[in-house]
């Protein structure tokens, strides 16, 4: 055996999949990049769109485009959008929906509670802020109208997305996101009313996943590798809240949200999402028929054109069809051709046709919603002849022997293996040479025998009728074996209980399962492989376990120390030569690593902590302290009159005494705080597991140790201290903002000080 092979093979395998081109395609959000959109960043990250064949782009949102236009016309195949996406459709625009990711619309109306504004009712006559776009704002309005109210009763301004507005009473109440505004408010410690349109009875969908019609017929495949992977992702997402949002914080942070901010709007989501109902992306269309009809109700479409629901949302297992391949199986009727004996694949049950072939074709003509209608015809080369004389039949096909010319096949269905039955006492075959000048009986008329005469010319043929011919001749030792479709060696032995008979060899010889059809019809021929596309494994399995029952060798299979065992341990050889390099170059990897680490966390002047980092420490402890009612305080300090210094002694001397200073800091503290540089001369400490009390003291004695300290310079060099301790309403950066302002109450009030908050 030249051990060479293997490798190769090995490496040709390798190199196929790593070169497996990816299809590239977009999806266009409609908003800028935060939580809304988690699911479709998982699904890029975590490798989802790829395990599909996809390399998907996704595109953040800006005023200047159009998306429905721009999946109209493939810009983007893909989208987010919201339930006004109906009145699109209603005015015609071929769009379909795959998934809807908020069962609820996160847009509603938030107002101050000192405005008294309770419910819409108190709308009237004050002035709120939403986006001129009625068909958006739909929920609102119908929320608005419900309440009594008319549209005009109320004076509408344009939504200038500033929510300052709000809090300086430019306006009174203001379309927001529920998972947006109210953690910016809350956080501003500002006591807000929501008038949330799901709390009226106007449900809408939101962060509705679409694409056109054009793509859904012409890249059924593709819109069904969009469809799972987003789903996938988005599961993910929810299911790991705190770990997508560093996600977001970190790669897609464009509008540069606290992490504190994505976490609380990733939990308002799976909320609107009702993930733990189980009705992730789910589309009903009871609802979309209300949403349809409230969109009526408020006069929103100009031009309805009524639609069928099933053409809007899109379903997983439904073929999508052209209008042009739909008009054609409304007119034409397909016949599959086959003949009744030909078990497993086809066999005659009492009177029934039953077997594999026929059980693959319930499954298409259901899901074409097509008569079943079968014709028997019991030699195969009679059934091509009618099909090259008529383009609406079809047969199922095994090797391209049964090709010919005017006729053409599908995609696979599922294949098929070839393999060896023998009386029990032989041994396993696992190379073909083994069969030289053996006799061997195989079907006349098969296409195995068609493809062997060829490719093993040395095998000793008996050629037989039937199946059962050959099993005879095993019995009686006239023969060494039979060669057949593995279905139909097993089925045979098991179904007439021949104990004496087992399969000894399957072979690399795979048929593939088809459809062949007249190579003149296109329509059918695209209409059958988006079928055949769509086929499940958990139904391909289903089939195959009703008819295989493989009766395998059970004496020990030596083959398998040279087909596996042994290009295993060359494999294994050859990992462990080329892991000691690559031990050398991790090592060396890892210390430029180490360095890049430093560089980014480490200010380079001081040595201590940057800025950075501790803003990253501060969000981890803040997240700690939240979930475990931990305590933790903060000390921000300032060095006084550093202009002085600076300006006195120099620039150089200046950094001398930040060095000197960080340095009696990091002295005095206990290991487990974090000290950093926050800039300039303003530092921070994070005091885990510390009360006020305990980090006040710990202020004191920097204080005292920071001006006994002699920086040799002719003067004392003293800061003012501002402490803090987490309260539970604490988010975002509030504890660091209160020490910072108790820091500049100490700077105000005469400097070299520790205050306390
Ligand atoms: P106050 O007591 O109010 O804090 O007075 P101050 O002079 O310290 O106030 P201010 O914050 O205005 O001045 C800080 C100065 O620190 C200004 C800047 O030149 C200096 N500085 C900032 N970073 C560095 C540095 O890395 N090295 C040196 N030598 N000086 C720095
Ligand atoms: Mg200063
Ligand atoms: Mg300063």
């Amino acid at each position: 055996m030249n051990l060479a092979t293997p490798i190769i093979i090995t490496i040709l395998l390798m190199l196929n999949v790593t070169a497996k081109s990816l299809e590239k395609v977009s999806i266009q959000l409609d908003w800028l990049h935060q939580f809304q959109f988690a699911g479709y960043y998982i699904a890029k990250e975590k490798g989802y769109f790829e395990d599909e064949g996809l390399d998907v782009n996704i595109k953040e949102f800006n005023f200047n485009i159009n998306l429905l236009d721009d999946v109209l016309n493939s810009k983007s195949e893909y989208a987010i959008g919201k339930s006004s996406l109906i009145i699109d459709r209603l005015e015609g625009k071929e769009i379909t929906l795959l998934s809807a990711i908020y069962q609820k619309s996160p847009m509603v109306l938030i107002s101050l509670k000192n405005s008294n504004i309770n419910t819409p009712n108190d709308l009237k006559n004050k002035k709120v802020m939403l986006t001129p776009d009625a068909r958006s704002t739909a929920s609102i309005n119908s929320m608005i109208i419900s309440q009594g109210l008319q549209l005009d009763d109320i004076n509408f301004q344009p939504h200038t997305f500033k929510l300052d507005d709000l809090l300086n009473g430019t306006t009174d109440a203001m379309g927001c996101y529920i998972s947006n505004e109210p953690y910016i408010l809350s956080k501003k410690n500002i006591d807000f009313t929501i008038h949330n349109p799901s709390d009226y009875g106007f449900d809408f969908y939101g962060g509705l996943l679409f694409t056109s019609r054009n793509e859904l017929n012409n890249n059924p495949l593709r819109a069904k590798g969009i469809y799972n992977a987003t789903l996938k992702g988005w599961k993910y997402a929810f299911n790991n809240i705190e770990e997508t949002s560093k996600l977001i914080f970190e790669k897609f942070n464009t509008q540069k949200k606290s992490l504190d901010s994505l976490i609380y709007e990733g939990y308002a989501l799976k909320e609107l999402a009702q993930f733990d109902k189980g009705l992730l992306g789910k589309i009903d269309t009871k609802r979309i028929e209300e949403i349809k009809r409230l969109y009526l109700l408020l006069g929103l479409n100009k031009n309805a054109t009524n639609f069928k629901l099933d053409d809007l949302i899109y379903d997983v297992n439904k073929v999508a069809l052209t209008k042009k391949e739909k008009d054609y199986l409304k007119n034409n009727a397909i016949t599959l051709l086959t003949n009744s004996s030909f078990p497993p694949f086809t066999m005659t049950k009492g009177k029934k046709l039953t077997g594999i072939e026929l059980d693959y074709w319930n499954i298409i003509t259901k899901k074409l919603n097509i008569e079943e209608d079968i014709n028997i015809i019991e030699r195969s080369y009679k059934a091509v002849e009618k099909i090259k004389k008529n383009i609406n039949y079809v047969k199922f096909a095994y090797s391209s022997n049964d090709y010919t010319k005017d006729t053409t096949v599908t995609k696979p269905i599922t294949k098929v293996k070839v393999g060896l039955a023998t009386l029990v006492d032989k041994a396993f075959v696992s190379d073909m040479s083994e069969l030289d000048n053996k006799k061997i009986a195989i079907s006349k008329y098969s296409t195995i025998y068609a493809l062997f005469k060829n490719k093993y010319p040395n095998i000793n043929y008996i050629e037989i009728e039937n199946f059962e011919e050959g099993l005879k001749l095993i019995s009686q030792k006239k023969v060494f074996g039979l060669i057949g479709k593995l279905p139909t060696l097993s089925y045979s032995i098991t179904q007439k209980s021949l104990t004496n008979m087992k399969i000894s060899g399957i072979f690399d010889e795979k048929f593939q399962m088809r459809l062949l059809l007249n190579n003149e019809n296109k329509i059918l021929e695209s209409v059958l492989n988006k079928t055949i596309s769509i086929i499940k494994n958990e139904d391909k399995n289903k089939i195959k376990n009703k008819y295989y029952s493989v009766i395998y060798q059970t004496t020990i299979d030596y083959t398998w120390l040279y087909k596996i065992v042994i290009p295993l341990l060359i494999i294994i050889l050859i990992v462990i030569i080329s892991n000691r390099k690559l031990n050398k170059e991790v090592k060396k990897r890892k210390i430029i690593e180490n360095k890049l680490q430093k560089v980014a966390n480490v200010d380079s002047l001081t040595n201590i902590f940057n800025r950075r980092k501790i803003e990253s420490l501060y969000n981890r402890e803040l997240i700690r302290v939240k979930r475990y009612q931990r305590e933790l305080s903060i000390i921000f300090f300032d060095i006084d009159d550093f202009k002085l210094i600076n300006d006195k002694q120099g620039h150089a001397i200046g950094d001398e005494v930040l060095i000197k200073l960080s340095t009696v800091v990091k002295n005095n503290i206990r290991t487990t705080d974090f000290f950093g540089r926050w800039g300039g001369e303003e530092f921070v400490i994070i005091l885990p597991e510390t009360s006020k009390i305990k980090a006040t003291n710990v202020a004191h004695i920097l204080k005292e140790k920071i001006s006994a300290t002699d920086f040799n310079i002719d003067r004392e060099v003293t800061c003012s201290f501002g402490v803090s301790q987490f309260e539970e309403t604490d988010s975002g950066d509030s504890l660091l903002t209160r020490a910072d302002d108790a820091m500049y109450y100490v700077k105000r009030n005469g400097k070299n000080n520790v205050k306390v908050v």
